[in-house]
């Protein structure tokens, strides 16, 4: 079974925050400390420090909430987050957060297409209904029911959501292959958003005129 070091949850954390794939505004981490436990960051990181965490930032508790190690309180995603690892005994690492672009793209209520060959083998990204509280327990029930639904391919590389108007949930066997899929989704998000931007007005013939251009000294 995959479990997680402190140190590696901590640097994923800075790299989301860094690479823009969260914001200030919110973003939360879990991931198996041992099959029956996990590390878990408190509520509000990426306002406080955003994502400079230490290990005292991190709580270790058990798969029913029992906190073993730490203080502060769970966020508020926290019943997300473990209802995937109470569903799926394979997933080793959980990540909400709110990236840029593929931010953007949850504000319509379409799944994102799999536009780059990076998200070929995960296909779409679907978009929550709006009208789920999020990290209600109905909420937290349609994330698993469309992982459970990808069957195979959830369970060799995890899987990806978008919250409506809000941002994305990851979950995957490990740390890695999670912060993996935030990256690639975000980069989807960017290069869909940047084609519709090339097919605007002249930018697409501009585009494919800047190959029949001589440059000139
Ligand atoms: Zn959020």
């Amino acid at each position: 079974m995959y479990t997680a070091k402190r140190r590696e949850i901590l640097d994923i954390c800075r790299l989301v925050y860094d690479r823009n794939l969260t914001n200030a505004a919110g973003s939360n981490f879990s991931a198996r400390a041992s099959e029956d436990t996990l590390y878990v960051s408190i509520n509000g990181n990426a306002k406080r420090n955003r994502l400079r965490m230490t290990a005292d930032d991190l709580l270790l508790s058990t798969l029913d909430g029992k906190v073993l190690e730490g203080e502060g309180k769970f966020s508020q995603s926290w019943p997300t987050h473990l209802k995937m690892y109470q569903q799926f005994d394979f997933v080793g690492a959980v990540i909400h957060a709110h990236p840029r672009y593929a931010t953007a793209f949850a504000c319509r209520d379409v799944p994102m297409p799999p536009l780059l060959d990076a998200m070929k083998k995960y296909g779409e990204i679907p978009v929550l209904p709006r009208h789920l509280k999020v990290d209600s327990p109905e909420f937290g029930d349609a994330i698993v029911d469309i992982f459970r639904a990808k069957g195979d391919g959830f369970r060799k590389h995890g899987h990806g959501v978008l919250y409506p108007f809000h941002g994305v949930l990851v979950a995957a066997p490990n740390l890695d292959d999670a912060y993996d899929l935030l990256e690639r989704i975000e980069y989807n998000a960017t290069a869909i958003l940047s084609n519709i931007l090339f097919d605007l007005g002249h930018y697409g013939s501009l585009i494919k005129d800047l190959h029949a251009v001589e440059v000139s000294e």
